[in-house]
């Protein structure tokens, strides 16, 4: 660990003679959540060699949406998921489950669902790069600017999650009030609010078929109408004896792809940002300090067991508490974070709606 703060320490003085010193939102939220997660991300450089599940569902629905915006064909992305999942070993595989199969489930439910998307895109994938307080910059990638029906603009931010939220408490996000700030600061043009493109996590679960023939048409399965009306044609069904089906399942479609639009209040907002500033001043005092000095004490650990136990440092953070050698853990479970710079292009798009090219 010693040999690693003494490097972490000489690359982070460079990295700021270079860069200057900036500040994300998703840095910004670290660093509330846990100063020592903070250190152990942000000043040490370090990711999990092997990521956590919804954090590699998240990347590729991810980059399957920005693929399927910018009209590139989805078939790069699709490779790059099956390379990658061919050099897991099976326990590896056992504990991600059917990752590949159920992405492309619930991507071609995504695609159906929104053939006629009603947002029209400015910008995909935009990085900014702007002073924040001070010195101090503030850098990010806004996920998407579009157009909705009576012209107005919106934020598009799309997030994966096993459930879709049912309660509002996107209001006093930070991404939000930050984004909306960076995009006009940026001349990305005033934005009315944000759009949550919530996506499920899980795919619409298929119909059994049934011992006697025919599907089941349990009341309480958990799909769309369009899995279920496949799984008809797949079988050499006839439509029309499901009809009961179809009705029951109207709308079941927002319990996979929800798009919630919330309109920004300038107060929370304004507020919302000047607490991000504060943070991002006493943030950049630690790590100075840290850099200067070698000092890490004062990256303080969360009293927080939920936050500990989706932590990805949970282990290296309990090692070193109890004097533990972290050396071998280091490097078994441990890797340098690839540069946070984004590496794809800013693209500039005209009214760019869904809908893609055929791979
Ligand atoms: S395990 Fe808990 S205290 Fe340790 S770095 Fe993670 S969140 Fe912080």
């Amino acid at each position: 660990m010693k040999n690693l703060i003494k490097q972490a320490r000489k690359k982070l003085k460079k990295k700021w003679k270079d860069n200057g010193y900036a500040v994300s939102k998703s840095r910004i939220g670290r660093f509330r959540r846990c100063k020592r997660q903070h250190f152990y991300a942000e000043c040490l450089n370090l990711e999990k060699i092997k990521k956590a599940k919804p954090l590699i569902r998240g990347t590729i629905i991810h980059e399957l949406v920005e693929y399927d915006l910018l009209k590139k064909p989805l078939s790069l992305v699709w490779k790059k998921v099956d390379k990658e999942w061919g050099k897991l070993f099976r326990e590896e595989k056992d504990l991600y489950g059917d990752l590949p199969g159920d992405l492309k489930k619930i991507f071609k439910g995504y695609m159906l669902w929104y053939k006629n998307d009603p947002l029209k895109y400015i910008y995909v994938e935009k990085p900014f790069r702007i002073q924040f307080v001070g010195d101090i910059l503030l850098s990010g990638v806004i996920d998407g600017i579009a157009r909705d029906k009576s012209k107005g603009r919106w934020l598009v931010e799309t997030k994966s999650r096993n459930n879709l939220p049912t309660e509002r408490t996107e209001y006093s996000s930070v991404e939000s009030a930050l984004y909306a700030w960076a995009a006009s600061k940026a001349r990305l043009g005033e934005v009315k609010g944000i759009c949550w493109n919530y996506i499920r996590a899980k795919p619409p679960t298929i119909p059994k078929v049934l011992k006697a023939g025919g599907l089941s048409k349990n009341k309480k399965i958990d799909t769309t109408w369009d899995v279920y009306r496949q799984a008809i044609k797949d079988n050499k069904l006839k439509v029309k004896d499901y009809f009961d089906m179809k009705k029951q399942l109207r709308g079941k479609e927002n319990d996979f792809f929800d798009r919630v639009y919330i309109p920004f209040s300038k107060p929370t907002q304004r507020r919302v940002l000047e607490e991000a500033k504060l943070t991002a001043i006493e943030m950049r005092e630690l790590d100075k300090s840290f850099v200067d000095t070698g000092n890490e004490i004062a990256y303080i650990r969360s009293i927080d067991d939920m936050k500990c136990n989706h932590c990805d440092f949970k282990g290296l953070c309990q090692a070193e508490l109890m004097n533990l050698d972290t050396d071998f853990m280091l490097k078994k479970e441990y890797k340098d974070r690839p540069d946070g710079s984004k590496t794809i292009k800013a693209q500039k798009t005209k009214r760019l709606s869904r809908g893609r090219k055929k791979d």
